[in-house]
Formats: structure tokens, sequence, C-alpha cells
């Protein structure tokens, strides 16, 4: 982190914002100040430059005409590539996900992604609508993930990408994982938000922002919440 305050980016919410990903921004600045870090939220429209000196950089779900304008004005853009090369961490939901490979299907069209993660999208068959849940990558060290999916595409890993789950109830990726990661890198196929339920995974952006792990907070109302959301797809 270059200053004392965290700089959360949300990159495009005028083309990128779908099913309550703004919470996103919310909870990453809540669950810093939580530990006192100060928080100071940015949002950079689609028609303006992305700053290179944000700590973490949000991208969100998003239909596919917008989201192939997206990719095309990012790869214009550089600035979120440039940042990432920086070291800066990049949580991706969805569209902004598919996003991050190196090619996506939107409105029948191949895309050209951001190659940021190792990783292509195409068509599935049929659209993945539901909940989503699992449990994540044990070197992540984070509970179930839990969310709620709504997308055409599928995604392929290749070996620089982790997944991030292991698919116990719905899609994500191709119906066996869901999300990749690599390095500061994060996307999920969860919206729901997915930090204002998983905000363990929230943590874990945070303390990659600062460098170190976050120490642990009274969380009893999301593990609450989460429970019951595992229950309710039959997890637990
Ligand atoms: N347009 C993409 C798809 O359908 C992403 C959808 C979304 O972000 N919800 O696969």
């Amino acid at each position: 982190m270059s200053t004392e305050t965290l700089r959360i980016v949300w990159i495009y919410p005028d083309l990128l914002s779908t099913y309550g990903d703004r919470g996103n921004m919310l909870i990453l600045a809540r669950r810093a100040e939580l530990r006192g870090i100060g928080a100071e939220c940015v949002e950079v429209q689609s028609d303006q430059p992305v700053p290179v000196n944000g700590d973490i950089y949000l991208l969100a779900g998003g239909e596919d005409g917008p989201q192939a304008l997206a990719a095309e004005r990012l790869i214009t853009d550089g600035g979120l590539n440039r940042a990432a090369a920086n070291g800066a961490v990049v949580f991706a939901v969805c569209a902004g996900y598919q996003l991050l490979g190196t090619t996506f299907f939107a409105k029948g069209a191949r895309c050209t992604g951001l190659g940021l993660l190792d990783m292509h999208s195409d068509r599935g068959e049929t659209r993945a609508v539901g909940e989503l849940a699992g449990p994540v990558d044990p070197v992540l060290g984070l509970p179930p993930l839990t969310g709620f999916e709504n997308h055409g595409g599928r995604t392929h890993l290749g070996a620089a990408a982790k997944p991030l789950v292991t698919v116990e109830v719905g899609i994500g990726n191709d119906g066996n994982t869901e999300g990749a990661w690599a390095g500061k890198l994060l996307g999920t196929y969860a919206h729901g938000p997915a930090l204002a339920r998983n905000p363990a995974l929230a943590d874990l952006l945070v303390g990659w922002a600062v460098g170190s792990p976050l120490p642990p907070v009274d969380d009893s109302w999301p593990d609450r919440l989460r429970a019951e959301r595992l229950h309710a797809v039959g997890l637990r």
C-alpha cells in the first residue's frame, strides 16, 4: 500500500454493475475500517482514465454489450494492466472476471480480454443461474464460498490460474471449479454481493493490499448468515 489510506477503485460502474456488486466496494472499505485502516472509494466511469495508484481494483458483472465495450476501453486505456503489473490487487466478478482472461464471448462474438489471468471463456449450452457454493482452495485459508450466479459463458483455466472453489452447488467455471486466482488477482462468478456474503474473502483482499493478514473481528452475524445459506443449499 502506497499511502496510509487504502484506495479502492471501482472500474466502470456505468457499464459493469449487477446484482448488488457495488456492495463489494462498501464491504472492502468497511472491513479495512474495522481494523483502523482508512479507505477511499474511487469510481472510474468508462470515459475516464483508470488511475494506476489504486490498491484494490474492482470489476463487476454486466451484460454482453457493456462487457465487450468495457474490455475495449480497458485495453485502450492500459491503466488496469499497469496497476496489476505494479502489484495492485484485482477482484473481479462474472463479466469482469471473464474479461481478465485472454478471450471471452459476448453477443455471439469472440472478444479479446485483458490477458491478466491464464484463462478463456466460451459459450455454454445453458445459462448458469442460481446458488453457487463450495470449498475454497485450502491455500487461501477461507471458509466455503457462497454466492449467486447468472452467466452464459463457461471458463477454462490454464496452468497459471488456480481454481478458487471446488463446486458443490451450481456451475461456476464449468460445473467442476469456480473462479480463479493467481498472485493478487482473484475472480469469481459469485454475485450476492460476493464480499458481503463472504467477508473472509474481503479480508484476504485487504490483507493482500496492506501486505499482511488482518486481525480477526467479531463475525458472528455474517457467520450466521453463511450457515443459513449453506443450509439452504444443502451443504451443512
Ligand atoms: N455476459 C456474461 C455471461 O453471460 C457475464 C454475465 C454477468 O456478468 N452476469 O456469461
